[in-house]
């Protein structure tokens, strides 16, 4: 079956990986000249299924509010003339009461705990090093966020998923380099089946495990349209992007540290008049503008992009450095270790398009690391990114079936689409070749936008 995948993100090269093992015959279609280069690129690396929790809890609505009165926050609100942000917020508000949060943390979870064990079977098969760390230290600086994480520890509780309570003394013996913080945690959550790793250098791998299975990869390449006859889709419409322009783009993005190594990124493409690519299945993974190319077809996804920021710096000092995964709950900002590297990321900014950087972000993110890893590394060498993360109100992913015939999606994963691209990779792989996927899907598919 020819099967083409759009966006070489960790959820398309995913896709791509699960669809050469069912036997298709797999493109890649991607804009960037490699893989890994759009929200995939900078996130905070965490692979926590045991966390993976929608946005919209009780609470959160009063917690928001709260925030947007502080200079230090991890939200950002430019409220637009945009009705699709307004649709956006009202769904989102539903969504937050009780009985609501507990079905969309049982959904992502279902997706994320099988996505953790699709990971590990990848593992057993393909070794490499991708600064994998093991276990996740959650840090309240105050009771009332402690308070505010109740619902979601019920949910853990029920699902008798590991965990354990802790005061600052014992926050410290799993992460010593908290010893040396200027604030003390009045509490922490450990999850010591939780892990971390670089999801762009995965990704860059994964790209070529697939390669050497025969999936092609086609960089600097626009996807314009899609293209349907007889209510099925045919193919896809594409352009490839200018040589200069692509090059341009990555350029202008202020890369973190680590390197990428010239095999990772293509050759600019030559000529760039419009064509056509046929498919029997065409699988949509663009992340943030999935939305807009499906909209013609009468799929509508209630996506919406909401930005946020890392900062990745060299470690100076290995005993006052983190050694795994930590989140700082209050300020809702992450610190991960990837080698001889550590990452913060974290603000949610809604309502603004661009990929610019934002100075009052990027504060939080030096603030929250001199808070807890003052001696870790040195704020001058950090560097910026800003992603989007492609969220939808409810918090678990769409996967399979648009509606449309020969259209599948892999679309929607937030926050938290490294914990889930492995399980998302295969269970779409998996209905796109009709084999039944190994875990029920009810609620994670576009379905339950229909009822
Ligand atoms: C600050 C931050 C921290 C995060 N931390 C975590 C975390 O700790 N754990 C976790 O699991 N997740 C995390 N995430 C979320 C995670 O990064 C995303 O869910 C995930 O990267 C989404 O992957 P994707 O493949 O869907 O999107 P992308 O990586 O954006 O891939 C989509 C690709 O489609 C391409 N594309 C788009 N339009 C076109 C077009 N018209 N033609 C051709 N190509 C196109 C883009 O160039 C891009 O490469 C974080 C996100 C952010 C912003």
């Amino acid at each position: 079956m020819k099967t083409i995948v759009l966006g070489a993100g960790v959820i398309g090269v995913a896709t791509a990986y699960y669809l050469s093992e069912r036997g298709c015959d797999v493109t890649v279609i991607e804009r960037e000249p490699g893989v890994a280069l759009g929200t995939s690129f900078g996130n905070a690396g965490v692979i926590a299924p045991g966390y993976v929790t929608p946005w919209a809890a009780p609470g959160m609505p009063a917690k928001l509010l709260k925030y947007l009165l502080k200079p230090t926050s991890p939200l950002i609100f430019r409220p637009a003339l945009d009705a699709a942000q307004w649709r956006w917020i009202a769904r989102w508000l539903r969504e937050c009461d009780l009985a609501r949060f507990r079905v969309n943390k049982q959904r992502m979870q279902r997706i994320a705990y099988y996505s953790r064990e699709c990971l590990h079977a990848f593992r057993a098969q393909h070794a490499f090093e991708y600064g994998r760390s093991q276990g996740y230290l959650q840090l309240f600086r105050s009771d009332y966020d402690v308070e505010l994480a109740q619902p979601a520890l019920n949910v853990l509780r029920d699902a008798g998923i590991a965990y354990r309570e802790l005061d600052a003394d014992a926050c410290a013996q799993i992460e010593p380099g908290l010893a040396w913080s200027r604030v003390k945690p009045v509490a922490g959550i450990y999850l010591p089946d939780d892990e971390a790793g670089d999801c762009a250098r995965f990704t860059r791998e994964l790209r070529a495990v697939c390669e050497a299975r025969g999936v092609k990869f086609v960089f600097d390449t626009e996807v314009l349209a899609l293209e349907s006859a007889g209510g099925k889709v045919t193919g896809v419409r594409v352009r490839a992007v200018p040589g200069r322009e692509a090059r341009n783009r990555r350029e202008q993005r202020r890369a973190p540290a680590e390197v990428l190594r010239p095999a990772d990124l293509a050759e600019p493409a030559a000529d760039t008049s419009p064509h056509t690519l046929a498919a029997d299945a065409v699988v949509v993974a663009l992340g943030v503008e999935s939305a807009a190319l499906v909209a013609p077809l009468g799929v509508r996804v209630p996506l919406y992009p909401v930005k946020g920021y890392s900062a990745t710096l060299p470690v100076v000092d290995e005993h006052k450095a983190p050694r795994a995964a930590l989140m700082d709950e209050s300020l809702k900002t992450a610190i991960t270790r990837f080698g001889p590297y550590l990452r913060v990321a974290g603000t949610a900014e809604l309502g603004n398009h661009r990929t610019t950087l934002r100075e009052q972000a990027l504060q939080t993110l030096m603030k929250v690391l001199d808070d807890w890893f003052p001696h870790a590394a040195t704020p001058s060498s950090a560097q910026f990114w800003v992603g989007r993360r492609p969220m939808v109100p409810d918090g678990a992913p769409l996967l399979g079936a648009s509606g449309v015939d020969g259209l599948w999606m892999n679309v929607g994963h937030g926050s938290t689409g490294w914990a889930m691209s492995m399980g998302s990779g295969r269970v779409v792989a998996d209905l796109v070749t009709q084999h039944r996927p190994d875990i029920d899907l009810d609620g994670l598919t576009l379905a339950r936008y229909r009822r």
